[in-house]
């Protein structure tokens, strides 16, 4: 029995060593799956490798574990992550074993092979490590990738014969595991670094593009840039509030005023915009200022300043990043970047892009300011303007007021209206009355001077016909001459082109001229003649002169004439009276006409007095071909520079700018190019913006073109009444301009639009695109036949077809469309897939369509096409409705 006893026990023994065994590497292989499980989540290759390590010491029991990786520039293992005694230290250390020396690690590292140790006391190759004094048994397990070893994985027990060749095929797993592990993460890493790179200069870039190109569009308010830097710094720099301060001096020292305010810092509870700061309560600002350099500051660095350190605490702040604005040297404010939740930290390259950029903006916000000032005494100017014309304006009431009852009630009294007057009586008040009258006249003359000389005549521009104006100016002048044997002639050419002027004014003119030659000719004749003048080096004209046989006019005379105030014959004993102003007078208004004026004379022979009134030369002008692309706005200001700068907004929209510096060719232009919509300037030399708009709105042929006045003068009540489209006020962003030319180009109305195509992706494309414009309702016809059911039901106001389709195409579906007179008329855009041969794309153009390639086409083109179709089809009125 005792050798059955010994028997039992041994069985016994062997069971529980194989549960025991089984347990173990149930431990082992949960174990493996755990970190396998570890791997495959873990953020970082520091933090997976030490989980590794941590696991499998407390899970195994391990006296030590650590995990070395090679370094391919040093050719040694470092240690990576340890777990169990010792660790600390060795890591502290940074303990690193050359690849090749005779230490475990070494060996396998180089070989490859995995190295068991049972008894590490009495191997006579290798020692333990002086701390880890106890280890009994070492098993070192090769990380490989392919054939090329990356690491290692070591662990260690206190016991001697610790580990089987089960241990070491378990650990090999792991080790193979891991070794993928660090190459993905590594790889990972390298990629993430590189993606950083890259996301960071395109970051860059998008700051610079975006501050430079807003900073270089126009005069813009400092609030503005201050608005745009903010929003840019805190958005590409990723940090959560940006703000931007002015400095400035007053009394109790220097202060900061918080110009612009981004994200948080624009915030209501805590809006910081248009606060006040004292430079000297920000010391990290302060110090930015001082030094116009970028200061960074981190809470919690000690070696910042106390008052620094008090000033992040307070403000709860992480990060701040102070940013000088400069100019020549100075501070003229300053950026600042808060970051309350996280910290932030800035590279060197950010630092440099922040000043660079900085800059700019500190030179735009001085050219800001140099504007705002220029601007701020040209509303001075403007003020005491005002106040001269006012002036004027109550003078002459004044003055006219009490002469229109004198020579009024002498006309009364002339007239016998009360009663009968004797001769003597009626020879005075006739001196009474024609005195009243010439002073009269004489104060409108003044005051028409001074106007001019102010710059205040304001022309009246209107289509005036020169055959009826003469006739009826000549009739009037009858009156002149009846007392002298004056024969009135005229000679002037039937049919002369109509002109663009001032009524009352060239009437003016005319009548001085008729009324100074029945002044000086005291017999013979006078003569009005007009003719047209072309001359092939010039632009053509009207000439219009009155002829006299008068005295004439010496040669050394002639010149003065046409100055204020000068007469040929200025002794008080002279002839005839005047005041010397009428052809002075004259002379300005014809040249504000761009006219000249002119006279022909000799003593003895008579005087011819002519002016001319310009043509606008249509050939001068090329008007656009028909066939560009997007819709044409007719940009009209006196500056080519401001319209460059629309052409540079609007082309980005698909518009074509068309320029148009000269004020007087704009209504001929309008009419015969009939432009999409109209940018319109006012304050222009010759022709003020106000008398265009008049014209335009009077014009049957131009009424419709939508105007948009881009002026400086704040005048939008004037502007609407005379019919403007839009009233923006200069400077203009390029948002302002292709917003307001967007809202013309959105018909108030609900359009329904029929889309036809066999693709549903395309037809759910297009349908998108449209509805979201929120004034289409869309029908999605699948092909041909499906398309004509449609039409057959309610005519929708636009078609957009797709050319080729299986079954009834898009051809066919046109020729059906165009051979039904009830829908012939909708417009249809082309929507084509294939290229469309020569022949294809005339004969669609020629029939009016247009045409869009599918897959080139940008949204915004689509949307302009289609408005461009409806507003031709709604032009000729045959608008069906909805
Ligand atoms: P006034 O009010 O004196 O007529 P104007 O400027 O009209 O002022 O004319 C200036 C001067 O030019 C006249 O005073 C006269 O000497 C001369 N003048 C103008 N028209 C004629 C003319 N048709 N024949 C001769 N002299 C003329």
């Amino acid at each position: 029995p005792a050798s059955e006893v010994i028997a039992r026990r041994k069985a016994f023994i062997s069971q529980r060593q194989a549960r025991q065994e089984s347990e173990r590497r149930a431990i082992q292989l949960q174990t493996a799956a755990e970190i396998a499980r570890e791997t495959t989540g873990t953020l970082s290759l520091n933090e997976l490798l030490s989980r590794a390590v941590t696991l499998m010491s407390s899970r195994y029991g391990y006296y030590h574990a650590g995990i070395f990786l090679v370094d391919e520039h040093t050719n040694q293992a470092q240690v990576r992550a340890a777990a169990g005694a010792a660790s600390v230290e060795l890591l502290d250390q940074e303990w690193s074993i050359p690849v090749g020396s005779t230490t475990m690690v070494g060996y396998v590292t180089q070989t490859g092979e995995t190295l068991l140790v049972n008894n590490l006391r009495t191997e006579p190759r290798f020692q333990p490590h002086p701390l880890l004094p106890n280890t009994g048994a070492e098993l070192t397990i090769p990380m490989k990738i392919g054939e090329r070893v990356i690491g290692a994985l070591d662990v260690q027990s206190e016991k001697t014969e610790a580990f089987g060749a089960e241990d070491a095929s378990v650990l090999q797993v792991l080790a193979d595991q891991l070794a993928v592990a660090v190459d993905n993460a590594r790889s990972y890493e390298m990629a993430n670094q590189a993606f950083q790179q890259a996301r960071q200069r395109a970051q860059e870039m998008t700051l610079l593009f975006n501050v430079s190109q807003a900073l270089a569009s126009a005069p813009m308010a400092s609030e503005e840039i201050a608005l745009i830097v903010t929003e840019q710094f805190a958005r590409v720099l990723e940090v959560p509030e940006c703000s931007l301060a002015m400095l400035y001096s007053d009394e109790n020292g220097n202060a900061l005023r918080v110009l612009g305010a981004y994200g948080s810092a624009n915030h209501p509870k805590q809006n910081r915009l248009n606060t006040s700061y004292f430079l000297a309560d920000q010391p990290i600002v302060h110090k930015a200022v001082q030094s116009l350099q970028p200061v960074v500051a981190q809470a919690g660095d000690d070696t910042l300043s106390k008052d620094a350190q008090h000033y992040l605490r307070k403000h709860g702040i992480q990060t701040l990043l102070a940013i000088p604005l400069a100019v020549k040297g100075e501070a003229i404010g300053v950026i600042e970047l808060t970051s309350h939740q996280w910290p932030r930290y800035y590279s060197a390259d950010q630092l440099n892009l922040a000043m660079t950029l900085a800059n700019a903006a500190a030179v735009a916000l001085e050219n800001a300011r140099l504007y705002e000032d220029q601007r701020q005494t040209a509303e001075r100017l403007q003020e005491v303007d005002h106040l001269k014309t006012q002036f004027l304006a109550n003078m002459s009431h004044e003055l006219r007021t009490p002469l229109n009852s004198i020579i009024g009630f002498s006309r009364v009294i002339l007239k016998g209206i009360d009663g009968p007057t004797t001769d003597l009586q009626q020879q005075d008040l006739t001196a009474i009355y024609s005195s009243g009258q010439h002073l009269l006249s004489l104060i409108n003359d003044i005051l028409d001077l001074s106007k001019i000389e102010a710059g205040k005549m304001e022309l009246a521009i209107e289509e005036v016909d020169l055959n009826d104006m003469i006739n009826s100016v000549m009739s009037t002048a009858v009156g002149l001459t009846k007392e002298k044997p004056i024969e009135l002639e005229r000679n002037v050419e039937p049919d002369l082109p109509l002109v663009q002027v001032d009524r009352t004014r060239i009437r003016q003119v005319l009548i001085n001229l008729i009324s100074n030659a029945a002044k000086f000719t005291d017999e013979g004749f006078i003569r009005v003649s007009a003719h047209l003048q072309k001359d092939a080096s010039s632009n053509p004209e009207i000439w219009i002169g009155v002829t006299d046989s008068g005295p004439g006019i010496e040669i050394d005379d002639q010149d003065k004439l046409f100055k204020a105030f000068s007469q040929v014959d200025a002794s008080p004993t002279r002839k005839s009276g005047g005041t010397g102003l009428g052809l002075s007078i004259s002379r300005h208004l014809v040249e504000l006409h761009k006219g000249q004026i002119g006279v022909e004379s000799e003593p003895g022979q008579g005087s011819t007095f002519f002016f001319t009134l310009p043509l606008p030369n249509t050939e001068h002008f090329e008007l656009p071909t028909l066939n560009i692309d997007g819709p044409v706005i007719l940009s009209i200001d006196d500056n080519r520079q401001v319209i460059s700068l629309y052409e540079r907004y609007l082309g980005n929209h698909n518009y074509h700018v068309y320029p148009l510096t000269e004020p007087e060719m704009a209504i001929q232009l309008a009419r015969q190019m009939q432009p999409f919509a109209i940018t319109l300037d006012i304050m222009m030399p010759g022709q003020d913006g106000w008398s265009i708009l008049q014209q335009l709105k009077q014009d049957p042929e131009t009424r419709n073109i939508p105007v948009i006045i881009c002026s400086i003068l704040e005048d939008q009540d004037k502007g609407f009444s005379l019919g403007a489209a839009d009233y923006l006020v200069k400077p203009i962003l390029e948002e302002d301009l292709v917003h307001s030319i967007r809202r013309i180009n959105q018909d108030d109305s609900i359009h329904k639009i029929l889309v036809v195509d066999d693709d549903a992706d395309d037809l759910r494309l297009v349908q998108k695109i449209l509805e979201q414009e929120g004034n289409y309702i869309v029908e999605l016809a699948q092909g041909g036949q499906e398309a004509l059911v449609r039409l057959e039901e309610e005519p929708p106001h636009a078609i957009i077809l797709d050319l080729y389709m299986p079954g009834l195409d898009g051809f066919s579906l046109l020729d059906t469309v165009r051979a039904n007179p009830r829908i012939r008329d909708i417009p249809v855009i082309i929507f084509s897939g294939g290229d469309l041969d020569e022949d294809q794309r005339k004969k669609l153009a020629q029939a009016g369509q247009e045409i869009l390639q599918k897959s080139l086409f940008t949204e915004d083109e689509l949307l302009s096409t289609l408005e461009r179709s409806l507003r031709r089809f709604a032009q000729s009125n045959q608008t069906p409705v909805l």
